[in-house]
């Protein structure tokens, strides 16, 4: 087999040493690749001085160069990956609530298996491939995955920044069967909800907020509910079954509410045109005059890169404080980030600015993150972004 050695530069061994997933360019000493393996082959991570640290895949265009699966010195090959996909597959058997039917199967680093995220919607994998080493070896994984959970349709669905920086073009293809034209039902909380896997965002749905969205089930009895930024109505309906007086939908998305309006016919749950706005929430919670007791905040990235912190920042600033702005005492608000680059620390003090400007008492109740089948890799903190925090407007 051909395989590349990739040479640290001297002190810069700890990271990896400490389990961390990720070789940077600029750790990198020399890469070794004899054969000629290049992008996606396996690679020998060893100190400057050649000892032996991890292997993993190679990434020759991206900034990580290396991801690391293995920290012993044995071949990443089918037994190796088929554990882990077995690994990850029982961890989910052992905490999915009974009458789930949709859940992360495989949560990159956070299963050791960086660049592979499977999503299951029922009888669907939605496989997405983020770098050349996963991209190289797709065949294998999905026949291994064909073997552990038999799915009726495996459909790629392979996009995002990560590629991209990966020198991969996006690529959506079914790669067994094929999807079902009207969507794919599955069932979370007890609710039943229609899915579009090629045409809706991620993979089609927020796997991520399930338990947010079972929180907010317990706390909408008889509230005047404001769900801003609703995709296909996720929260809207776990506060529709929690028994919510009202629950108003925003979303800049036309198709999305469309999806969230049929999503709430399918349970049975009559609710009215006007409940459905499509509108940009920065401007909706400016202008609305409504009074509400439960609002929900669950922008999309509004910090891709870095970069981007400080206006992302502001932004999450200006929804809090308007959406703060709205609730009377006894008021709750969800506010959620999904930034990976915005930690809970920061998006706490965000939200503590918010609280100060629009002039409220606030109190944090909860602090949330992703549900329990979106794993992180203790060695990789990168991995957990999402940050939630549930808020009580206290009167003054
Ligand atoms: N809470 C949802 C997921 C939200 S994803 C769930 O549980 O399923 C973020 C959503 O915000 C997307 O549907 C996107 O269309 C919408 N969005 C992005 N920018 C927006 C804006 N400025 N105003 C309104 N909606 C926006």
């Amino acid at each position: 087999m051909k395989i590349i050695h990739c040479y640290l530069k001297k002190n810069r061994d700890k990271s990896v040493a400490n389990r961390h997933p990720w070789v940077f360019s600029g750790a990198i000493h020399k890469i070794v690749d004899e054969d000629g393996a290049g992008a996606g082959a396996e690679v020998r991570v060893l100190t400057y001085e050649g000892k032996f640290l991890a292997r993993g895949f190679y990434s020759p265009d991206s900034q990580i160069r290396c991801r690391l699966l293995r920290w012993q010195d044995k071949p990443i090959d089918r037994a190796f990956l088929g554990k882990k996909i077995r690994q990850a597959v029982a961890l989910r058997a052992d905490f999915m609530r009974q009458g789930d039917t949709a859940w992360r199967v495989i949560n990159s680093e956070g299963d050791g298996l960086p660049g592979l995220v499977v999503d299951r919607y029922a009888d669907v994998l939605v496989v997405q491939i983020m770098t050349a080493g996963m991209e190289q070896r797709k065949e294998m994984i999905c026949e291994i995955l064909e073997n552990e959970l038999s799915p009726a349709v495996i459909y790629e669905k392979s996009d995002g920044i990560i590629r991209s920086e990966e020198g991969l073009a996006a690529h959506a293809a079914a790669l067994k069967g094929e999807l079902p034209r009207e969507g794919v039902e599955i069932s979370e909380n007890g609710l039943r909800y229609m899915v579009d896997i090629a045409g809706g965002q991620k993979t089609g749905f927020y796997l991520d907020q399930r338990d947010n969205r079972a929180l907010i089930a317990g706390l909408a009895r008889g509230k005047r509910v404001l769900n801003c930024f609703s995709y296909s109505g996720g929260f809207t309906l776990s506060a529709l079954k929690g028994g919510a007086e009202r629950v108003i939908s925003v979303d800049s998305s036309r198709s999305a509410l469309k999806l969230a309006q049929r999503n709430c016919e399918l349970n049975g749950f009559t609710c009215a045109e006007d409940d459905f706005v499509v509108t940009d929430v920065f401007q909706y919670l400016r202008d609305v005059e409504s009074s509400f007791d439960l609002i929900i905040l669950d922008p999309p990235a509004l910090a891709k890169h870095k970069r981007d912190v400080e206006s992302a920042a502001r932004a999450y600033k200006d929804v809090n404080l308007h959406a703060l702005k709205l609730l009377q005492g006894g008021g709750l608000l969800l506010s959620c980030s999904c930034s990976r680059h915005v930690s809970p620390d920061l998006f706490q003090k965000i939200l503590f600015s918010a609280a100060s400007d629009a002039g409220k008492t606030v109190r944090i109740l909860a602090e949330r993150a992703h549900a329990p089948d979106h794993p992180i890799d203790i060695y990789h903190p990168e991995s957990r972004y999402l940050h939630a925090f549930l808020l009580q407007v206290v009167e003054s």
